[in-house]
């Protein structure tokens, strides 16, 4: 069956056309872990440019089957010269064609507040399936995983402390954008960044943030995010325009893009800050039980390094990064849809990085963290950086 081509004016500018230059399969995680460059951004926007063209028929599954092929990451965004968006032309293709991978994921995200608890009280319970059934239970399969990974399994001894708080807050009102990891999966994270806030003497505010809204826009759900967008924003506006910060790199990407947003504009902008970002001037100290090597993953979406300088910063320099444009492979709908290649991605980070055992992988992405934390190899603790903090 011939698919309607709603894609061409939702996820492609007509007036914008890839011109082969080949920079994206320089950055983009599929195409560096396989090779295949029919995984990549440039054959996605030529094969969707030709497809475009008059007469030519576009089917149902091959739509389906390009829309479930990217890892959101945007990393080739950042550097094509075209101001091409791959997962924006994905998030599009989505939308015209759903399938049970994007069903499946749009359910996880929109029902987190009910379901993420519950998955990780039982993820430590729940068995491997044996590897036959894996196969056969397909995107199944890859939900019962990320269920496990859900499984909270950082037991390392909190290392850093506070040595002296600065008097960064002098009692300014801020909320914290906690993101629905810490909310629901990692209560600990919300808990920790709380007490900082606090002792850095900000007045905190307890808004009832939504989702950012990021990962069900890449799902092909625009209504989703822009729902979740107004509800933020309006809760925000309502509580007189406070600081806002965030802890996760995926979070703040999302909510820095709420700035188009007409009611909200540049005061939104310069109201949103990282958590590390308030911690410039505080002074931490390393305890005698920190691990002797610590990497820090930057996270796709990171955006200025601000995780990385603080952590450098607060471990006097020993840290260093797990490999420049190395991906974890979270990949929220292609983890549900063509795991295999997920796992690839993610198996790329940890050969790049090749921590060794006793040493600990912090970043400052929350999917990253729980992605990291099942995946890490024997012996080495991965997680968020505030879960170092004592
Ligand atoms: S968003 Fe990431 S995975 Fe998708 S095409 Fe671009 S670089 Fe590749
Ligand atoms: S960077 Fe942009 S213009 Fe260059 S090959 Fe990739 S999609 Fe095409």
């Amino acid at each position: 069956m011939a698919g309607a081509p709603t894609w061409t004016s939702g996820g492609r500018d007509p007036g914008r056309e890839c011109i082969l230059c080949g920079r994206c399969l320089e950055v983009c995680p599929l195409f560096l872990a396989t090779g295949q460059e029919e995984l990549s951004p440039r054959a996605k926007f030529v094969l969707t440019q030709t497809l475009a063209k008059p007469g030519t028929k576009l089917s149902e599954k091959a739509c389906a089957d390009l829309a479930g092929l990217c890892l959101s990451c945007g990393r080739c965004a950042s550097v094509c010269p075209q101001d091409l968006k791959g997962a924006d032309l994905v998030a599009a293709l989505r939308a015209a064609h759903p399938g049970f991978a994007t069903w499946l994921w749009t359910q996880w995200v929109a029902k987190a507040p009910l379901l993420w608890p519950r998955a990780a009280g039982l993820a430590r319970l729940l068995p491997d399936l044996p590897e036959g059934l894996a196969s056969r239970l397909g995107a199944l399969a890859t939900a019962f995983s990320g269920l496990k990974s859900m499984a909270d399994v950082w037991t390392e001894t909190p290392w850093l402390t506070v040595e002296a708080f600065s008097a960064t807050g002098q009692g300014r009102p801020l909320a914290l954008f906690a993101g629905c990891a810490a909310l629901y999966a990692r209560p600990r994270w919300k808990e920790r960044a709380e007490q900082l806030l606090a002792s850095l003497g900000f007045s905190l505010l307890s808004l009832d943030f939504t989702c950012c809204g990021g990962t069900l826009g890449q799902a092909g759900q625009p209504d989703l995010k822009d729902r979740a967008r107004v509800r933020n924003l309006s809760l925000w506006r309502e509580a007189g325009r406070p600081l806002v910060a965030t802890l996760c790199a995926s979070c703040q990407h999302t909510l820095g893009g709420y700035a188009a947003d007409p009611q909200a504009g540049q005061e939104w902008k310069a109201a949103l800050v990282p958590l590390t970002g308030l911690l410039e001037e505080t002074a931490f100290l390393s305890l005698e039980s920190a691990p002797r090597d610590v990497y820090y993953h930057v996270p796709c979406h990171d955006e200025g390094g601000g995780d990385f300088a603080f952590l450098r910063r607060a471990l006097l320099g020993r840290v260093q990064t797990t490999g420049q444009g190395q991906c974890c492979g979270f990949g929220g709908v292609l983890r549900l849809g063509a795991p295999a290649l997920a796992d690839r991605v993610n198996a790329r980070l940890w050969s790049a990085a090749s921590p060794a055992p006793g040493s600990q992988v912090l970043t400052g992405c929350a999917a990253c963290a729980l992605r990291l934390a099942q995946t890490a190899p024997a012996g080495v603790a991965a997680g968020h950086w505030l879960d170092i903090l004592a």
